[in-house]
């Protein structure tokens, strides 16, 4: 079956659904929706995934696009969580999704921040984070060795990096994503490839389901339905105890601090295992982050970062640098909440990121977790549905191929590269501007974008620089005009 999603299969679809006796009906589509709407397809079961918005509309694009290994979780004693990340991460790298997943050098300056002893402690637990890498069988090839760097690497690596008392870096390597909501659309169309309906802008609501384009509402028969909602799943399960955490970002022009190559990690003064990153993304820009505090009251749609919580940011970041930031440094921002499980006490950053999958009132919940995880979090909802054995930790998503990526279309779209070229005109949106026009054609006709905001927040990304966004309107505006005259 074609993996392209549409206006047009959409449509089609949602007349099917009426007439159709569904194994699993999966509510979110989020990384956590679509892992499992794709375990479950993949295994023959016969499934309808409803996404109130669109696809990674919630917290899965707002992460900080890390493919961990684990590290942290050493730090708080979570072996188990640790290697299950390691694992994860591998497959991801190395099978199912090379095309989208990348080695990024993480570098901790030695400096006046971080004395000897602490040191040798971030040197002991990289050394513990490769033996995970090595229990997971990822190849050194995937993840070179950690080690210490000179002053000269160091700077090299990072020309922004305060100098004076620097004596160098520990050096590390973890997986990167090119993109977080392109995870969750190639997860998505994967499952579409076995036969799972894709649908978005379908609300469930008190057991109903409501066309968001239409207001009509839906019959559907299933013999399950998976609550995976996230960071909102007390809304369909109100058993389910949240303790919702806030995230935010924000976004600098790589040139502010010298297109560095390694992400640079400073770390939080007064607050033992705590650091604020820079992370290096393709196209000039720079993801800095994060922030972890607990979300009271209720959960906004889309969140937004606070004035306060930038300068938190960039204050702290600043201590890294030769030249501090100033609010002026800042293209972007966004602010993202993760669905942690409540029932311990303490800080949000030191809760626990397992995952748990529990049956409330016939309501499968699978909550938790994080992008890394997504797999593992599906298999183990999908083993209480059926006894197929699972695929998925070899099954390749759509666009996945090894080769190294020639060009900014081959690096986010991996093995369909060409398709999207022939989409549409080869041309920036605007000036300035990374994203190409073929992009947004190509977001229309095999991603199920729908609207501008589709293209522009979640199929481009082109909303994480305001300014980009701005440039962008009217041509996004002309394609889809373009799009519905020709539909
Ligand atoms: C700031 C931040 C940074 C992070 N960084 C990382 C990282 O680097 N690496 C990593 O592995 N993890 C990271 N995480 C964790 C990870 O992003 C989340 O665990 C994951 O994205 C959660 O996905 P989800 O599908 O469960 O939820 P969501 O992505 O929120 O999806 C839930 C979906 O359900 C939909 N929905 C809600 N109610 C309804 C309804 N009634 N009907 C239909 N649809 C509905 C929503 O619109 C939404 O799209 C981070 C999280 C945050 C907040």
């Amino acid at each position: 079956m074609s993996s392209y999603l549409n206006a047009g299969r959409r449509s089609r679809e949602l007349d099917e659904l009426t007439s159709t006796r569904l194994d699993v009906l999966v509510v979110g589509g989020g990384i956590t929706g679509c892992g499992i709407a794709l375990d479950a397809a993949s295994r023959g079961l016969s499934v309808a995934l409803v996404e109130k918005d669109d696809l990674a509309f919630g917290t899965s694009r707002w992460s900080s696009k890390l493919v961990h290994g684990g590290l942290r979780y050493l730090a708080t004693g979570d072996v188990g969580l640790a290697l299950e990340s390691a694992r994860e991460r591998g497959i991801l790298m190395t099978r199912t999704a090379p095309h989208l997943v990348r080695a990024l050098p993480m570098a901790v300056p030695l400096s006046r921040d971080l004395d000897a002893r602490h040191g040798l402690l971030v040197d002991a637990g990289h050394r513990t984070a490769d033996l995970l890498r090595l229990v997971a069988r990822t190849p050194r090839a995937t993840l070179p060795r950690p080690r210490r760097i000179g002053v000269a690497e160091t700077t090299r690596l990072l020309p922004g990096v305060r100098r004076a008392g620097l004596r160098g870096a520990v050096l590390n390597w973890d997986g990167h994503l090119e993109d977080d909501a392109r995870l969750v659309v190639a997860v998505a169309r994967t499952a579409a490839a076995h036969g799972a309906r894709i649908l978005t802008r379908v609300r469930w609501q008190d057991g109903v389901l409501v066309d968001q384009l239409t207001g009509r509402s839906l019959g559907y028969q299933a013999n399950t339905v998976i609550n995976a909602t996230g960071a909102w799943a007390d809304t369909l399960s109100p058993r389910v105890r949240l303790r919702p955490s806030k995230g935010v970002h924000v976004v600098l022009d790589a040139a502010v601090l010298g297109h560095p190559s390694a992400s640079l990690t400073v770390p939080v003064p007064g607050e033992p295992n705590r650091y604020v990153f820079a992370l290096p993304h393709a196209d000039g820009i720079v993801h800095v982050g994060l922030t972890d505090d607990p979300l009271d009251g209720p959960l906004p749609e889309v969140p937004r970062a606070e004035e306060a919580e930038i300068a938190f940011l960039l204050d702290t970041l600043s201590r890294g640098l030769e030249r501090p930031l100033g609010r002026s440094d800042v293209v972007g921002s966004f602010a993202g909440v993760r669905p942690l499980i409540a029932g311990e006490e303490g800080r949000t950053a030191d809760l626990s990121r397992r995952h748990s999958v529990t049956l409330d009132e016939g309501l499968l919940t699978v909550l938790g977790g994080k992008l890394t995880t997504y797999r593992k979090m599906a298999q183990d909802a999908v083993d209480l549905l059926t006894e197929v054995p699972c695929r998925t930790a070899e099954l390749p998503l759509v666009g996945a191929t090894h080769a190294a990526p020639a060009d900014r279309l081959a690096r986010r779209y991996g093995s369909e590269a060409a398709d999207v070229a022939a989409a549409g005109p080869l041309t920036p949106v605007a000036d300035g501007v990374p994203v190409l026009q073929a992009e947004l054609h190509w977001g229309l006709r095999a991603e199920g974008a729908l609207d501008a905001a589709d293209l522009l927040e979640r199929r481009t990304r082109l909303s994480l620089v305001d300014a980009w966004a701005e440039a962008a309107g009217p041509v996004v505006g002309s394609v889809l005009e373009g799009w519905h005259a020709q539909a």
